[in-house]
């Protein structure tokens, strides 16, 4: 603390040279005119009341920690309650500088004003030094002329105040203008924005109706497909069977060229049977309603069953060579699924291929967590024009090499149908003369699956369902995790001209009943997921699912729970020592029931 200035205030009449004074202090330690004015005034407003009462006061000016202080001191008795004048006075002044505080000792009270200094202004102690010695050397003016000074001050305040107050104006009626543009702005890009609005609303309107339509269209194929397939299937199990019946060699014994006529016939009606499978294949693969079983896939089994099965198709040229998948760790898909993809994929190569090899390679890619299956030949090849063209359905590429191949036009978008249920990425790179390469790269197990893929529920369930009975075919579920046994139940109930949908677990079952009550179930007992007793509860308790006749076949031995659980099913067959006839005829049998 550096004190400025210390003197005596004595009465009223002092106040003026206490204002005079403050602003003299506050001039030379740099205060700009308005906070002269605003120290002097909290000053003189704390003196008017302190030497009302008082008889006389210290009055101290001071520098202290960048701040300049004024203390009043006043001896003596003196209201200062805080409904006082004097608390009046300390408020007042608190509004005009950074402190003002009052503090009542036992016989005085003091008062202390502080504003902080200047920005920048920071006085040494020589500064101080020659401040005091000016302020020392001045005399304080009389009333008149502090009242002058005052009246001065006065006027300018006035005539800053109406200044600020002149820009205010000025500001206001600027502001008022930029307000009108800014709205005028906002209005014409409310109009735009409005305008745009409608039309994306319109584009996507458009869009959606179109979709709707292209929707429609694809399910109305679908539909198309089933339900024809539905209808031819019948008529052609049964040439077949009348076939097989008229060339029995215990039937009537027939002339060599009828022998070859119907033999014929019978291959031709075997071609067409093929061919309606197949779009009923990929009719259902279309609409959702093939459900992968996802179980472990043994590659080894899978590659030996197809080396051993396609071998015999290879021309004499051609080298069918199958790999070890033995680096790729077991990986979980549907079985029968994927060894119809491959079996297609191979069956194209030796098909198309005239010379050199046709290959099946298996990898792992660990990063992806995905097997890498190719299928590459040596064969005449796809145009780049042809390569997306080919997963089309019926379509064929035409040219003089392949005239004479026959072919439905079917596999390839039925094994890229399949695909996408098991989360498959297929792809083709050919050059024509010098072969073709499919690639598949398998999921190592249906988590893996990335984006949707309709076996995990990604796909659109469909609503329309297979009629119960095209024809008068009895329906039968089979119920069966394992995707090969499904297979040859399927071909042996076909074959015996009953209609054939699949399930792999207990809960695709409940779906498949849903879409349309079959007229029998072939249940298995031991699935992952709902199992066959769990199923059969479910349906016990439902009155409309309950009066399905239900064939149990299982490998394993029954336990009390499971015999107690299976005996309201129309039967229990061993599927270890199961014969078609026999599972053929408990069909018929329940079906008539
Ligand atoms: P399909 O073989 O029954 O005609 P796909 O859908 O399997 O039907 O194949 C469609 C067409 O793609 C074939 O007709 C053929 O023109 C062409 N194609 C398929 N695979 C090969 C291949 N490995 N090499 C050359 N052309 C092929």
């Amino acid at each position: 603390m550096t004190e400025v200035l210390r003197f005596t205030a004595r009465g009223e009449r002092d106040v003026f040279v206490v204002r005079q004074r403050g602003r003299e202090v506050a001039e030379a330690l740099g205060f700009e005119q308005p906070d002269q004015v605003r120290f002097a005034t909290a000053l003189s407003e704390v003196c008017r009341h302190l030497l009302g009462s008082a008889r006389s006061a210290v009055v101290t000016f001071a520098v202290h920690d960048g701040r300049v202080e004024a203390v009043l001191q006043a001896a003596g008795a003196v209201p200062s309650g805080p409904t006082s004048g004097l608390a009046d006075g300390v408020r007042a002044a608190a509004r005009l500088l950074d402190t003002a505080d009052l503090t009542e000792g036992v016989a005085a009270v003091t008062i202390r004003l502080a504003r902080r200094l200047p920005f920048g202004v920071d006085p040494g102690p020589d500064t101080v030094e020659r401040i005091r010695a000016d302020l020392a050397r001045t005399v304080p003016t009389n009333v008149l002329d502090e009242l002058g000074v005052q009246n001065a001050q006065l006027i300018a305040a006035l005539e800053e105040a109406q200044r600020h107050s002149d820009e205010l104006l000025r500001l206001n009626a600027e502001l008022e203008e930029t307000n009108q543009g800014v709205m005028a702005l906002y209005t014409q890009l409310s109009d735009e924005m409005e305008q745009t609005n409608r039309g994306v609303v319109a584009l996507y309107a458009e869009l959606d109706e179109r979709s709707a339509q292209l929707r429609e269209a694809s399910d109305a194929k679908s539909r198309f497909l089933r339900n024809v397939s539905h209808e031819l299937r019948a008529p052609v199990t049964a040439i077949l069977g009348m076939t097989r019946l008229v060339l029995d060699p215990q039937s009537e014994p027939l002339t060599g060229e009828q022998t070859y006529q119907l033999t014929l016939i019978q291959t031709s009606a075997g071609d067409l049977l093929t061919l309606v499978n197949q779009l009923l294949d990929l009719a259902k693969a279309e609409s959702n309603r093939l459900e992968p079983g996802w179980a472990p896939v043994d590659l080894a089994a899978v590659f030996g069953q197809l080396r051993g099965t396609l071998r015999p198709l290879a021309r004499p040229s051609v080298e069918l060579t199958v790999d070890d998948p033995a680096g790729v760790p077991p990986l979980v898909t549907d079985e029968g699924m994927l060894v119809q993809i491959l079996r297609n994929l191979l069956t194209n190569g030796l098909k198309f291929t005239d010379r050199g090899e046709v290959t099946l390679t298996a990898r792992y890619d660990a990063d992806a967590r995905r097997a890498v299956l190719t299928v590459t030949d040596t064969g005449i090849g796809i145009a780049d024009a042809d390569q997306e063209r080919v997963f089309e359905e019926f379509f064929q590429v035409r040219d003089a090499q392949r005239a004479a191949t026959p072919g439905t036009g079917l596999g390839l978008p039925y094994a890229r149908r399949l695909c996408g249920l098991l989360g498959i990425d297929l792809t083709l790179d050919s050059e024509p003369g010098h072969g073709s390469t499919f690639t598949l790269r398998v999921p190592r197990t249906p988590s893996d699956i990335t984006g949707p893929a309709a076996g995990t529920g990604g796909g659109r369930p469909t609503t329309e369902r297979i009629p119960d009975r095209a024809d008068g075919l009895a329906r039968v579920l089979v119920v069966d995790d394992d995707g090969a046994f499904r297979h040859r139940l399927r071909q042996i109930l076909e074959a015996d001209g009953l209609s054939v949908d699949e399930a792999a677990d207990g809960r695709a079952a409940l779906d498949a009943i849903a879409a349309g009550r079959p007229d029998a179930i072939v249940l298995d007992l031991r699935m992952p997921g709902m199992g066959g007793l769990e199923l059969l509860g479910v349906l016990a308790a439902d009155t409309a699912a309950r009066p399905i006749p239900v064939l149990v076949l299982t490998a394993a031995e029954l336990d009390d729970v499971a015999r107690a659980a299976t005996a309201h099913a129309a039967g229990v067959l061993d599927k270890a020592t199961l014969d078609d006839r026999q599972l053929v005829d408990a069909l018929h049998a329940v079906v008539r029931r």
